[in-house]
C-alpha cells in the first residue's frame, strides 16, 4: 500500500517518496490496533490474510497462482487495486480495513521516541501548538473497589442528551448520578493530534463502523460524549420535520414549548453567529462557489464563542474552552450542584423488577491496570442517554422486548466531493463549519441533502484519499494542503438496524436504499459544480476507482455529462466509496404509541415504569440538520417531564 519510491526529488521530498509504512512501525502499531478488538474481527482478520497470502488468492485477484509475498511490487498493487474493486463484497471490505488502519497510522502516529510523523512537513501540516495548562473542574468518583450506591435519578451517558438531564434534575434538587463510559479528558489533555486523541474520545477508539465496514461512524464517547468532539455547528429542526413528528407519529404535543426548551439550551450553550463571521478556506469555497451559481448559502450558528479559529482541531476536544460542550456547561452545572460523576463506567443493563425500574448495574474499569469494578446503584428513575448505537443496546441486554427496539437507525449518510485549489486551503485550520447550503434539502418532497465541510487532519485524510497504486495515492497526498471537502449530507428515508453480538455489544447493519444513494450522487454531481464555481482546478470523489475530474469556472454543463456518467457508473455499492456518519439518530424512537415507538410523548420506555430515554436515539425520523441542539431540546422537554412525574 505505501511502499518504498525511488525519485529524484531532493531533501525531505526524496525520503518521503522513499519512505515505507514499515519504515515507520505501521506493521506493529497495526498489530496491537486489531489486538484490541474483539475475536471475531481478529479471526475475519487472518481468514482475510490467508486468503491473499494462498495461491488460490493471486489466482482470484491477478489471474495467476502465486502468493502476495511472491508477487513483484507492481503485481501485489495490481492485487490490491483489484481487491478494491472486487465484485466481491468480502474482498472490498478486507481492502478498506487494512487501507484505512495503514493509512491513518502512516500519516498520524508520531514516530517511537515520541518525535512528530515525518510525513507532515511536506503535505504542509504543522500541528496545533500544545494546549494551555487548565486545571480540571470535574472531579469523578474514584472507584476502587465494587460498591453499591442509592440515588433519586441515574443519568447513563453524558453527551448532549444525558448532560442537558442530569443538570436539570440536580437544578431541581433530585440527587443525579451520571455514569460515562468514556474517560474524563479536558482543556490540557486536548492535544489535537488525531492518533492520541482518537482512540481516547471517540467511540470503538474510532473504529466503530457498520457491520460490513460501509459506513464510517464518528461518535464520541468520553465525558460529554458527541459535544466534545463535534464540530459546534447548532441548528433547530426544520418545521417541515418538526410537523412530520407530530403529523405521523402521534406526537400531536411535540412542538408545544419546543421553542421554549430550545431557547433555554441555545442560552445555555451560547449559540451565536458571531463564530462564523472569519470563514476558513475550506467554508469559503461554499460561500463563493454558491453565491456565483445563485444558490442559496448562509452562516452557520455555533455553540463556541471567541475561538478565533485558534486551531482547527474541535474534532479532538477544544484546548481553550471556547466549544460550549456539556462537559463545559452541563455537566458543570450539574457537578457544581452535587450529581456525582462516574467515568470509565459501563452500563451493563437496567434493574427492572414487575415493571418497575429499580436501578442499573454497571462495570468500571481502571484505565491504568485494567481492572474492574462490579458497581449496583439503585434508583427509581434511569434515564438512558448513551446515543443512537448504544441506549438500544443497554434495553436489549435489559430484557425490554419492543419490536421497534434498535431499529428505525438513521445516519444522515454523508459523501464527500473534494475540490484541488491553486491556493493553500488546509483543511486543518480554523473553525470547522461555518457555511452551509439548503440548495438541495428539498430535492426530493421533504427530503434530500445539505452541503457542508469538514475538516480534515492528515490521518483522516490518508484514509481517504482513493488509492490506485502507491505512487498515485502519495501524490494525492501530496496535494493534501490545497484540497477542500465538501461534504454532502443527506436526509435518510430508509433505516437500519443494532442488534446484539454474542457479548451484548450492538452490531450496526445500515445498508444504503435507492433514494440515499441518488441523494448522495446527486450531492457528488451538483458539489462539484460549487467547487468549480469557487475556482477549483480539479474536482473528485472518494471512490476506491479513483474519479478525478480537471474543471474551470465557466465549464460548458455539457462537459460535465463525463464527470456525472463517471458517479454513477462508480455507484455506492458498499465499500466502493468512503461514506461516514456523524449523526446517528433512532432505534428508541418517541410515537404517540407502541406500535410505532420505543418511548412515549414524555420520554418514558413504554409498559416500564421509571425509565426514560433522552439522546439522539428518541428521534422519531431523520432530523435533516445537525442533531445536537434537538437532542438537547428533547432532553431538556424530557427533565421536565421526569420531574413532573415525581
Ligand atoms: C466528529 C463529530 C462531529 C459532529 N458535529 C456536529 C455538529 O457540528 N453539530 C451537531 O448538531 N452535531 C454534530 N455531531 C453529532 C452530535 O455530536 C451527536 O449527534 C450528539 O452528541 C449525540 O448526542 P447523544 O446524547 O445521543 O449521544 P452522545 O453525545 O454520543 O453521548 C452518549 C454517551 O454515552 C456513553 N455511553 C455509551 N454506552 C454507555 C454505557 N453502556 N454506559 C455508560 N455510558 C455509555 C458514550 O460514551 C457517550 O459519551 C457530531 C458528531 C461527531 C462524532
Amino acid at each position: 500500500l505505501i511502499p518504498r519510491l525511488a525519485s529524484d526529488s531532493p531533501g525531505e521530498l526524496e525520503e518521503f517518496w522513499l519512505r515505507a509504512a514499515s519504515t515507520l512501525n505501521v506493521p506493529q502499531i497495526l498489530a496491537d490496533t486489531l489486538a484490541r478488538e474483539p475475536p471475531e474481527t481478529r479471526r475475519e482478520f487472518r481468514q482475510l490474510l490467508s486468503i491473499i497470502r494462498g495461491r488460490s488468492g493471486g489466482l482470484l485477484l491477478i489471474g495467476r497462482p502465486i502468493s502476495f509475498q511472491k508477487m513483484s511490487p507492481a503485481q501485489r498493487e495490481q492485487a490490491l487495486f483489484a481487491m478494491a474493486n472486487s465484485n466481491i463484497a468480502k474482498l472490498r471490505q478486507g481492502f478498506q480495513a487494512i487501507k484505512r488502519l495503514t493509512t491513518f497510522i502512516f500519516y498520524s502516529a508520531p514516530l517511537p521516541d515520541g518525535r512528530d510523523n515525518p510525513n507532515w512537513p511536506v503535505i504542509s501540516f504543522a500541528p496545533p501548538p500544545p494546549p494551555p495548562a487548565t486545571p480540571k473542574r470535574l472531579h469523578p468518583l474514584a472507584i476502587t473497589h465494587d460498591m453499591k450506591l442509592d440515588t433519586d435519578v441515574i443519568v447513563v451517558g453524558s453527551g448532549a442528551g444525558g448532560g442537558v438531564v442530569a443538570a436539570e434534575l440536580a437544578k431541581a434538587g433530585k440527587s443525579v448520578i451520571i455514569l460515562e463510559k468514556g474517560g474524563y479528558y479536558s482543556e490540557s489533555d486536548f492535544t489535537g493530534r488525531e492518533a492520541e486523541m482518537m482512540p481516547k474520545l471517540y467511540l470503538k477508539r474510532g473504529l466503530q463502523s457498520t457491520r460490513d465496514l460501509s459506513v464510517m461512524l464518528l461518535a464520541g464517547s468520553c465525558v460529554g460524549g458527541g459535544t466534545t468532539v463535534n464540530w459546534s455547528t447548532s441548528f433547530r429542526i426544520p418545521d417541515e420535520v418538526r410537523l412530520e413528528w407530530e403529523n405521523s407519529l402521534g406526537l400531536s404535543d411535540f412542538g408545544k414549548d419546543l421553542d421554549t426548551h430550545y431557547a433555554s439550551v441555545e442560552e445555555r450553550i451560547g449559540v451565536n453567529l458571531e463564530h462564523s463571521k472569519t470563514p476558513n478556506p475550506s467554508n469559503l469555497v461554499i460561500e463563493r462557489g454558491c453565491t456565483k451559481l445563485g444558490y442559496h448559502w448562509e452562516m452557520i450558528p455555533a455553540n463556541a464563542n471567541h475561538c478565533e479559529g485558534r486551531c482547527g482541531a474541535c474534532g479532538y476536544g477544544c484546548p481553550y474552552s471556547t466549544k460550549q460542550s456539556t462537559m463545559v456547561t452541563y455537566l458543570q452545572d450539574a457537578t457544581d450542584l452535587g450529581a456525582r460523576l462516574i467515568v470509565n463506567c459501563s452500563v451493563d443493563r437496567v434493574l427492572i423488577e414487575r415493571g418497575t425500574t429499580t436501578g442499573v448495574s454497571a462495570t468500571v474499569t481502571d484505565p491504568t491496570n485494567g481492572v474492574r469494578y462490579n458497581i449496583t446503584i439503585h434508583a427509581p428513575r434511569v434515564v438512558i442517554a448513551a446515543g443512537s448505537l448504544h441506549s438500544p443496546a443497554i434495553l436489549l441486554r435489559s430484557g425490554i422486548r419492543n419490536p421497534n427496539l434498535g431499529r428505525n437507525l438513521w445516519l444522515h449518510p454523508v459523501a464527500a466531493v473534494i475540490g484541488f485549489y491553486e491556493d493553500p486551503i488546509r483543511s486543518w485550520e480554523g473553525s470547522l463549519q461555518t457555511r452551509y447550503s439548503d440548495q438541495f434539502a428539498h430535492a426530493d418532497g421533504d427530503y434530500g441533502f445539505k452541503f457542508e465541510v469538514a475538516p480534515a487532519h492528515p490521518g483522516l485524510i490518508g484514509m481517504t484519499v482513493p488509492w490506485e497504486n502507491g505512487r498515485s495515492y502519495k501524490a494525492l497526498m501530496l496535494d493534501a494542503a490545497h484540497v477542500a471537502p465538501m461534504i454532502v449530507l443527506v436526509r435518510d428515508r430508509n433505516s437500519g438496524r443494532i442488534t446484539l453480538d454474542r457479548h451484548g455489544e450492538p452490531i450496526v447493519d445500515y445498508p444504503l436504499g435507492t433514494y440515499e444513494k441518488r441523494m448522495l450522487m446527486l450531492g457528488m454531481q451538483h458539489g462539484a459544480r460549487v467547487h468549480a464555481a469557487a475556482g477549483a482546478l480539479r474536482v473528485g470523489t472518494l471512490h476506491s476507482r479513483p474519479l478525478l475530474f480537471d474543471t474551470s469556472p465557466d465549464m460548458p454543463e455539457e462537459r460535465w455529462k463525463k464527470y456525472d456518467q463517471g458517479v454513477i457508473e462508480r455507484g455506492l455499492q458498499p465499500n466502493r466509496s468512503i461514506i461516514f456518519s456523524a449523526h446517528q439518530m433512532g432505534t428508541c424512537r418517541m410515537a404517540g404509541n407502541m406500535r410505532q415507538g420505543v418511548i412515549n410523548n414524555d420520554n418514558l420506555v413504554w409498559d416500564v415504569r421509571g425509565l426514560y430515554v433522552a439522546d439522539a436515539s428518541t428521534f422519531p425520523t431523520a432530523s435533516g440538520c445537525n442533531p445536537m441542539l434537538t437532542i438537547m431540546a428533547i432532553a431538556h422537554r424530557a427533565a421536565q417531564a421526569i420531574l413532573a412525574g415525581m
